[in-house]
């Protein structure tokens, strides 16, 4: 070994809560990947820090192998992002590194764009109606979803599309109606450019604001009802942001909202857009990653972590729909997007714009006490009013198939007029219990706590908590009466039932089960819009920004389901669920009605609801917090256990708990009774949670730090898997 050889810090990705020395003999920059010998296997690492010693004798120093990287991968503002990220979710520093690299560069492979063959519908292609391809449904499908795809697809992503995709793909080519290219640079829009409308004094006021403050820190909650104009705040501010040649980073919740805001965004600007989801395949998201760190693309547009993106160039960063459960991921790094765009904005030193018409309560807390600036979009654009509010007392009603005769009526009043409705409800599948009416039996699932919901298109029992699924069972297993039946409804079961009621109808059903297939949601929401779809029956997939206009009427059917829910956050969830589901109906010049059938109806909820009273609602749930301790007015750790042995959660919770006491946590610091999970038992394991709550970050922060790496080397916990959820979002 060479004597010059350097020493240096590399994040290996393993459950230890520590970096690793290694020798090299070149210099090698913070953010390098290397590849290290670890234990028998060779593993992908990241170069953090040159150090002077190690702890370890120079002589079992182990070599990097090789240097993967010519100039290092990871920028010093987004190893910083990392470091931080590591210490705040407590989290081993080689996963977080790991976390945030695209695939192919944790497997160790170049760190190139590399061009891939793409398809787009020729100016030809563009002008045909896909009505005329009916008898070729396979060529339709592709056109279809070709022409919600401006930037162009590949094999992998046309392959989803149709199982005859290749014959149909050359049959388009024959005719001229499609074309391929390699995708090998950035593409850049090539739409007819559109420019701002004239922005009303709320957007006016809410760009001035955030634009005065570009080039330095500030965070800013747009609040505003949906149609308010939040996007078209969005895209004027980041107009300044690309004027002064810098780049935007824009997070949305779900996929399946990227294509219509990349539309809106190749319609605005000619710069040149990258993509991140995790519908996109390796090479895609691995090309629109590098793109943004070579400040190739101006605009960077991605779900959750997206956040873990290196911009070169960063000037901006948009959270819409800041207050979404899925912007926290809940495995591994727990970390949530948001809060991480937050740090992220303020070590770059540029504003963050979030953006809600139902800001979660953390952020309106600090809005309110100033940490944040409130903007406020108070009226939807063009004069649109907003939706007319009614209970439908489920006490007096008697529903059939979940739908009460009010609710059957207005469906019927919007066909008649040939508008669009939008039922509701939670829940998939055709009916949540299938159960013996003769003795009661219901059909549990084996491996969890849970009911088995039966759907019926399918002929199977499904388990929605793991997966499991089964034949129906036709003779209970308690009595061995053949009196089955199903108990409830999912939206499987209203689509049926409607069709029964309205069998004129076109019924487009929207959940995870309809959607499956790629493309399936694309050509449902392009049907609606067509005015091809009479009723959309959905889950909480419609309730998110899709923007209806001839949609005039919502119903929501299981709007209790949350009221009293386990969680302390399920009223705020249920308020924004109303809220998002509501804001579809009546965007245009159509007033909308939104029906909610309860069987509370003196819910103060409700009343907050029926007057589209945002800030009446939080004013009772931020007192609900205060008196209760929770968030905003606490901060929260849970650490949850798992385990095939009935009791080991527990038992390794209780351990945890002893070794936390003799940590002495700060004052404040409270460290509750370790519990049994609300589902108790899921997928086999047996869960169970404790729960630590501080009324200070600081000192919960100090205390978890020692906690985890306590945890980490202690032998009770060996057995046990375990990990430490810090600000939870879900509470089992
Ligand atoms: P949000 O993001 O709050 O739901 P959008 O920005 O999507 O609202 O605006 C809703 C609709 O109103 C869109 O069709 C948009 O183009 C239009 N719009 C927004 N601002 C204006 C404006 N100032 N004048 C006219 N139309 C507008
Ligand atoms: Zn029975
Ligand atoms: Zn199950």
């Amino acid at each position: 070994m060479a004597a010059s050889s350097r020493i240096y810090q590399v994040a290996v990705p393993t459950p230890l809560y520590r970096v690793f020395d290694y020798l090299a003999p070149s210099t090698l920059a913070p953010g390098t990947r290397v590849r290290v010998p670890f234990g028998r296997r060779e593993l992908v690492g990241v170069v953090l820090d040159e150090v002077a010693q190690s702890e370890l004798p120079h002589n079992r120093l182990k070599s990097i192998t090789q240097s993967l990287d010519a100039d290092p991968l990871l920028p010093p503002s987004l190893l910083r992002l990392l470091r931080w990220a590591a210490d705040y979710y407590h989290h081993p520093i080689g996963e977080v590194v790991h976390t945030a690299m695209p695939v192919s560069l944790r497997q160790g492979r170049p760190a190139s764009i590399s061009g891939v063959a793409v398809w787009t519908l020729t100016n030809a292609g563009k002008a045909v109606d896909p009505v005329t391809l009916k008898r070729t449904p396979a060529q339709k499908r592709l056109l279809d979803v070709l022409s919600l795809s401006p930037a162009g697809l590949d094999a992998e992503q046309l392959a989803q599309i149709s199982l005859r995709w290749a014959a149909a793909l050359k049959a388009l080519r024959s005719k001229g109606w499609v074309s391929s290219h390699q995708r090998d640079s950035w593409p850049a829009s090539n739409t007819d450019i559109q420019g701002s409308p004239l922005l009303n004094p709320g957007q006016q006021a809410a760009v001035t604001a955030v634009t005065a403050g570009l080039g330095q820190f500030r965070a800013y909650l747009l609040h505003g009802v949906t149609g308010s104009g939040k996007t078209e705040v969005y895209l004027n501010v980041i107009e300044q942001v690309l004027a002064q040649g810098k780049q935007a980073l824009v997070l949305v919740p779900e996929i399946s909202l990227t294509p219509q805001l990349v539309d809106r965004f190749a319609r605005r600007f000619r710069a040149p857009i990258a993509l991140l989801h995790s519908g996109l395949n390796d090479q895609d998201r691995l090309n629109a990653w590098l793109a943004a760190r070579a400040d190739k693309a101006p605009i960077v547009l991605g779900t959750r972590s997206a956040v873990f993106t290196p911009l070169k160039n960063p000037g901006l960063i948009v959270v819409d729909e800041e207050h979404d459960a899925s912007y926290k991921q809940q495995d591994g790094l727990r970390y949530s997007a948001r809060d991480v765009a937050i740090m992220y904005a303020a070590r770059e030193k540029i504003p963050i714009l979030l953006g809600s018409a139902t800001p979660s309560l953390e952020s309106l807390k600090k809005a309110r006490e100033g940490a944040y600036t409130l903007l406020e979009l108070p009226d939807r654009t063009g004069g649109a009013g907003m939706p007319d509010v009614r209970l439908l007392d489920m006490r007096r009603l008697k529903p059939s198939d979940g739908l009460s005769l009010p609710l059957r009526e207005a469906v019927a009043a919007r066909l008649a007029k040939g508008e669009q409705s939008i039922l509701f409800l939670n829940r998939r599948g055709f009916s949540p219990v299938w159960m013996c009416f003769d003795c009661g039996w219901v059909a549990p699932c084996k491996r969890c706590d849970a009911q088995l919901t039966l759907h019926q298109k399918k002929q199977k029992l499904l388990c929605h908590h793991c997966g499991a699924e089964q034949e129906v069972v036709r003779r209970c297993p308690s009595c061995r009466g053949e009196n089955l039946h199903p108990l409830g409804e999912g939206t499987e079961r209203v689509e049926g039932a409607l069709q029964n009621f309205f069998p004129q109808a076109r019924i487009e059903r929207i959940d995870r089960d309809s959607t499956a297939r790629r493309g399936a949601l694309e050509e449902k929401l392009r049907r609606v819009h067509a005015g091809e779809a009479d009723i959309l029956v959905g889950t909480q997939m419609l309730s998110k920004g899709h923007d209806f206009p001839n949609v005039t009427l919502v119903g929501i059917l299981n709007a209790d389901q949350g009221l009293y829910g386990a969680d302390f956050r399920s009223g705020e969830r249920l308020f924004q669920l109303i809220m998002q589901v509501s804001g579809r109906a009546g965007r245009a010049d159509k007033p909308g009605e939104v029906l909610i059938q309860t069987w509370h109806p003196d819910h103060p909820l409700f009343a907050a609801l029926q007057r589209h009273d945002f800030h009446g609602f939080a004013e009772l749930a931020l007192n609900e917090r205060r008196e209760t301790g929770y968030p905003p007015y606490s901060h929260l750790a849970l650490l949850r256990a798992e385990s095939p042995m009935p009791g080991a959660a527990l038992s390794f919770l209780h351990d945890a708990r002893t070794l936390a006491v003799r940590l002495s946590p700060g004052a404040g610091v409270q460290i509750l009774s370790p519990a049994p999970a609300p589902m108790e038992r899921r997928a086999g394991r047996h869960r169970a949670q404790l729960l630590v709550q501080s009324a200070q970050r600081a000192p919960l922060h100090d205390f978890l730090a020692q906690w985890v790496r306590q945890l980490a080397e202690a032998k009770f916990a060996k057995k046990t898997r375990w990990s430490l959820d810090v600000d939870p979002v879900d509470m089992y």
